[in-house]
């Protein structure tokens, strides 16, 4: 189907700079890119791994999908993203199994990657983004 890669762990986290000292500081992961992405209503701090990224989310408000899953859930692993070569081809083939879409049509992610989420219910509880990036089209 297309899967290449783990392309990110999503972690949701409630203040930023407080995540900033543990992974950064902490880890000692330096090379971080701070970005707001307002389609998903976060602020993300994205940190290359090799070729797979650790996104530290942040809510812009507390009405967002981030927002809510801390107010539910509190910090930690939000979702897991696999990297796919072609997202509108996956997102037809998962419709067509019966899978539960949140996203039937990509939209923009952190990085402008295209990008999809398949609903929890879908996968055995695990939130799953798929995420196209433009070097990835086949
Ligand atoms: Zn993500």
């Amino acid at each position: 189907m297309g899967v290449v890669r783990i392309d990110h762990i999503g972690v949701a986290v409630s203040d930023l700079q407080e995540a900033l000292k543990v992974y950064r500081d902490g880890f000692g992961m330096g090379d971080v890119h701070l970005e707001e992405v307002p389609e998903q209503g976060v602020r993300v701090a994205v940190f290359h791994v090799g070729e797979s990224r650790i996104e530290l989310l942040s809510p812009l408000s507390p009405d967002t999908p981030v927002g809510k899953f801390l107010e539910s859930r509190g910090p930690g692993v939000h979702h897991v993203a696999l990297g796919v070569e072609n997202l509108g081809s996956m997102l037809e083939e998962l419709k067509s199994k019966g899978f539960r879409l949140i996203d039937e049509q990509p939209k923009v992610g952190a990085g402008g990657a295209a990008i999809a989420f398949v609903h929890p219910r879908s996968t055995l509880g695990t939130l799953i983004e798929l995420c196209e990036r433009p070097k990835d089209k086949g």
